[in-house]
């Protein structure tokens, strides 16, 4: 991709009021719009990153045999009333209109209820079960307050996971999977470290649910943790939970704020029982389905990266979700030796199948580097008219900070060997 060509442009200022550094300095590069508190555009930049998350997410998913679907979001009342989570005093985030022919309509803000409602279709003997599905969709919520940036919207999407099981056995080995999974998912998008599989409350059928809580000071959460023998508690159930069973004391947990990423939860049959979701077991006898829900929020983990990783210059990317791999600046192109040679990196990097974001603009250096900086791709490779005499390229890596001057051969070299790029 030419930067030339981009439509997006960097600013030196975010909205006066846009408060979440998330937000300010997604905007300020160019990856997302802000449309409306709550309301985000993604950008050609932004959107690369959502689907690298997203592709990292699908992995996951499929690889511990979760089947994607896609579900609307205009949602059928008489659904929701069979589970009391229509009526405004129940749920307090629904979006609401009425159709023209006549009757209310809600904006999906979770999918248990339609995803139990279609499984009675295909769902009737042990030998259906266990299976799980999801889909990364949009959900509506009409939040109070969003001034997290991407982080909290009133549009956003979600991957839900929904399991389904035929015993308490099955169901649990499904939950463990996800939560294996989740780590990965979280690993892979560059924030495992600081993120914790945390204690927080259930609901009917389990005692405790699992969110996954980033320790960040952007947060809007409140947990516990020892980070030594990784356990983390939110503060909502501290009360509630047992530490001698988890073999932590009291002293031992850090008060810390942070960001819920994800959760994963066990529903028992509350919504199986409710909308009539069930099976016939080895004895012939009608069983409600024991289900799980599973969420992550593909943006949200997107402002965390961001709200993490940041340095005082701008986004640094981790390489996996990264827009571009590389940012190759050119310098003194209006020599067109130069500009033969910057071209010709240019398209060995892509026949080479490196991602690279081309700064062929005509702008002072400071200015390109002040701008690569703010965009935060993990290389800069600088071409230049002193470069091109000695016959090198300035490699810079966005995170560290570090140089080296390679030669065309040894700069590729360095890319063909690294397997992220
Ligand atoms: P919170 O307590 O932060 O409101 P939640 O418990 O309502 O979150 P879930 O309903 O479990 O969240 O949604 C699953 C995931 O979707 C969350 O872990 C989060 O990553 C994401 N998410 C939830 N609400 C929003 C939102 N308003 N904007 C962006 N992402 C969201
Ligand atoms: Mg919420």
């Amino acid at each position: 991709m030419r930067q030339s060509k981009l439509f997006t442009k960097t600013k030196r200022e975010a909205p006066a009021d846009e408060v979440a550094k998330n937000a300010q300095l997604l905007i300020r590069a160019g990856y997302i719009y802000k449309n409306m508190a709550g309301a985000y555009s993604f950008l050609p930049l932004g959107l690369r990153v959502i689907e690298k998350i997203n592709r990292i997410i699908r992995e996951e998913m499929n690889a511990i045999g979760g089947q994607e679907l896609y579900m609307p979001s205009l949602q059928d009342p008489e659904l929701w009333k069979k589970t009391d989570r229509w009526s405004d005093e129940k749920v307090d985030v629904w979006f609401k209109s009425e159709l023209q022919a006549g009757g209310d309509i809600g904006f999906g803000w979770t999918h248990e209820e339609v995803v139990t409602d279609i499984m009675r279709q295909y769902v009737s003997s042990y030998k259906d079960l266990p299976f799980s599905a999801y889909q990364i969709q949009t959900k509506f919520r009409n939040e109070v307050r969003a001034k997290s940036g991407i982080m909290r919207t009133r549009e956003f999407w979600m991957k839900d996971l929904y399991s389904f099981a035929a015993t308490q056995e099955q169901h649990d080995a499904m939950y463990e999977a996800a939560a294996q999974a989740y780590e990965r998912i979280f690993d892979r998008i560059g924030i495992g470290e600081k993120t914790h599989k945390t204690f927080a409350s259930g609901g009917a059928f389990s005692k405790f649910s699992h969110e996954y809580q980033t320790l960040a000071e952007a947060g809007e959460d409140v947990v516990y943790v020892c980070e030594e023998k990784g356990i983390a508690v939110n503060e909502e159930v501290l009360e509630e939970v047992d530490l001698s069973e988890l073999g932590v004391t009291r002293e031992e947990l850090v008060k810390s704020k942070s960001i819920e990423v994800g959760n994963i939860f066990s529903l028992g049959t509350k919504f199986s029982e409710a909308i009539g979701l069930t099976f016939k077991d080895e004895t012939g006898e009608n069983c409600p389905v024991i289900m799980g829900s599973y969420g992550i929020g593909p943006a949200r983990s997107m402002g965390t990266v961001v709200d993490l990783l940041a340095d005082e210059k701008g986004i640094v990317w981790p390489e996996n979700i990264a827009p571009f791999a590389v940012h190759l600046v050119g310098l003194n192109l209006e020599d067109p030796e130069v500009n033969d040679w910057a071209e010709g990196v240019y398209n060995a990097f892509s026949d080479r199948g490196v991602e690279v974001l081309f700064d062929d603009r005509d702008l002072r250096p400071g200015e390109k580097f002040a701008d690569s900086d703010l965009l935060g791709l993990p290389y800069r490779v600088v071409v230049s008219r002193k470069g091109k005499e000695a016959g090198t390229f300035e490699v810079v890596t966005r995170k560290t900070g570090e140089v080296r001057n390679l030669t065309e051969e040894e700069m590729y070299a360095d890319f063909d060997n690294d397997p992220e790029t």
